[in-house]
């Protein structure tokens, strides 16, 4: 009985899950699509390129109900609009979050505002959006102008912003650590991420922190324990970094949609994050960004979006690169690395539209199939 227990409890959601760890009351109303509960994937492939004997773990964030990471604080965030009887959700966004944010609210029978920067989101998020029935307003101009009229609307009544600067989203998106820990034993040595809005790396730290605090005060909880906290390393495309040069990027590109960001919500926590945790904040170019997307999906089997590659684009880099803020030279053997993929590939179909133009339909003879296979 209490096997069946817990795998129901498994398949429900991290409220559910870490309801002890949440800012929830007994008559919290949950709305869940049974998020988190992803998997962390050994990638023996990864363990190789990276070598001196360590073991390179991905947490597949792709795999959520929307796809991203994102369900995890919108769970938590929707979940809490509800009890202040909220009738509306507002959003900014690069894509994720408004994908995640239109299904929960479809899911709670409320309504749900979109605001996104024209012609910057990824078309698998704007078709999520669109599916899910909320009411999406692009506008001329990037992701910050967005979340500044996001900040106005957010002022009406009965409204709920659920960017992560609303910070029960940070709290749900916690748990993630909370499973690295559970799987692994104990943290990690290095955790690295893409960093955009610089929720995530916020969210992140903060429940490492709090399972390490855990152990620490009680120990009979070992199993959910940590007895050491993790390196943050995030890394930022170099055409969207304002943390690593320390100052707003006004028009901030890369192919990587979801940290286009110039001007991020959670700067300053994010600093402490990676100073705390004597981390660092590194950047990638879009090339090292494609080549690494790349590289997973044909080496490991795991097809993220490009924001997610950044990642691993990272992980290259700290091993390869003189260049790295973090060289991988000063890393002891055996280490044990989690790379969050973030996003799942099929969210931005276009970074493979070079090569689905050049799919040219031959006719339907076996020689021609033959001769372009090169058999
Ligand atoms: C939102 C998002 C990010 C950036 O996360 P922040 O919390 O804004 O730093 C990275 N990757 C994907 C796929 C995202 O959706």
């Amino acid at each position: 009985m209490q096997a069946t227990n817990a795998k129901l409890k498994q398949g429900r959601g991290v409220i559910e899950r870490y309801r002890e760890y949440l800012p929830f009351s007994d008559s919290t109303p949950i709305i869940s699509l049974g998020e988190g509960n992803t998997p962390l994937i050994h990638c023996a492939q990864l363990s190789k390129r990276v070598g001196r004997g360590c073991d390179v773990f991905v947490k597949n964030e792709g795999v959520n109900p929307t796809g991203s990471f994102k369900d995890r604080g919108m769970t938590v965030a929707v979940s809490k609009a509800l009890e202040r009887n909220a009738s509306a959700l507002v959003c900014a966004s690069t894509g994720n979050t408004s994908a995640s944010a239109a299904a929960y609210a479809a899911r709670a029978g409320i309504s749900c505002a979109v605001i996104l920067p024209a012609g910057k989101i990824a078309s698998g998020k704007l078709v999520q959006a669109f599916a899910y029935g909320a009411k999406i307003v692009a506008v001329n101009g990037n992701f910050d102008d967005a979340l500044r009229i996001v900040r106005e609307l957010g002022e009406r009544d009965g409204f709920v912003i659920v960017n992560s600067i609303n910070p029960d989203r940070i709290a749900g998106q916690k748990t993630a650590a909370f499973e690295i820990v559970e799987v692994l034993g104990n943290a990690p040595d290095f955790h690295l991420l893409p960093v955009g809005n610089a929720g995530n790396i916020t969210a992140y730290w903060a429940g490492y922190q709090e399972y390490y605090a855990r152990q620490r005060t009680r120990p009979e909880r070992q199993s959910n324990g940590s007895t050491r906290l993790p390196a943050m390393i995030g890394f930022q495309a170099a055409g969207a970094a304002p943390i690593f040069h320390n100052r707003i990027i006004e028009n901030p590109e890369t192919v990587a949609s979801a940290i286009r960001i110039g001007n991020p919500a959670s700067w300053k926590q994010a600093r402490v994050a990676i100073e705390e945790s004597r981390g660092a904040i590194d950047i990638v170019s879009d090339g090292e960004i494609v080549v690494a997307q790349t590289w997973l999906a044909r080496h490991e089997g795991i097809f993220d979006e490009p924001a997610s590659a950044a990642a691993i684009a990272g992980l290259f880099k700290c091993r390869d690169s003189k260049d790295a803020r973090y060289s991988f030279k000063e890393i002891p053997e055996g280490s044990r690395i989690v790379c969050t993929v973030t996003g799942h590939g099929l969210k931005d179909p276009d970074a493979m539209q070079e090569q689905m133009e050049a799919l040219i339909p031959v006719a339907p003879v076996t020689s021609e199939v033959r001769r372009l296979l090169g058999l």
